[in-house]
């Protein structure tokens, strides 16, 4: 119930609750009479104007406080995940767009980790995939509807294999259970008709 009972604030003058003071034994109400807005500018103020110092006992106090600076470090680290990921995020992808030699690094230490981390690497690739299935699905879905008949062409003109595959009108077999000679039989077969039926046709 602290937050219901107000203390004047002796810089700002603004009357706030005990929970914006910080403790101080020796002050009125076991609190400083600066809040902790105007405690906080005022270090800063007087941060900026003695750098050196301040830097020197910012040292000392680490030095001396190990474990409670570790803890500041290991909560502000914390706090700031999300932002840092993101920002190094941004920045990897402005050196991938402007960097040659960046992408070429960068390539390289992805490979070395996918091969150190195979298992890893696959899980992360599937939950991945697991999280914008529908997104991607729905995308693909768009880009056929688009291009399909261009794309249905040239699946047509080059023979690739799986549209061999599904000229040789086999059911409920899976076309890696096939072997890659008899596609390649059927391609022959598919050309030689080709050239019969333009020979026809001329
Ligand atoms: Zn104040």
């Amino acid at each position: 119930m602290t937050d219901t009972i107000m203390k004047t604030c002796t810089k700002c003058g603004v009357a706030k609750g005990f929970a914006e003071f910080h403790r101080d034994a020796k002050g009125k109400h076991g609190l400083m009479s600066m809040c902790k807005v105007c405690n906080s500018a005022k270090a800063s103020a007087w941060k900026k104007q003695n750098r050196d110092r301040a830097n020197e006992s910012s040292k000392t106090w680490s030095r001396e406080n190990k474990e409670a600076r570790n803890a500041i470090v290991r909560k502000s680290r914390a706090k700031h995940a999300d932002a840092r990921r993101s920002m190094e995020r941004k920045r990897a992808a402005k050196l991938r767009l402007e960097s040659a030699e960046y992408r070429e690094k960068n390539k390289l230490r992805c490979k070395e980790w996918y091969e150190a981390n195979r298992s890893r690497a696959l899980e992360q690739m599937a939950s991945r995939y697991a999280e914008k299935r529908d997104l991607l699905l729905a995308k693909m879905r768009t880009y056929y509807k688009a291009r399909g008949g261009e794309i249905a062409k040239i699946r047509r003109e080059k023979l690739v294999d799986s549209y061999v595959f599904n000229s040789l009108g086999i059911r409920g077999v899976n076309a890696d259970a096939v072997p890659q000679t008899l596609i390649d039989l059927q391609r022959a077969r598919l050309l030689v008709h080709r050239a019969i039926r333009k020979g026809k046709q001329a």
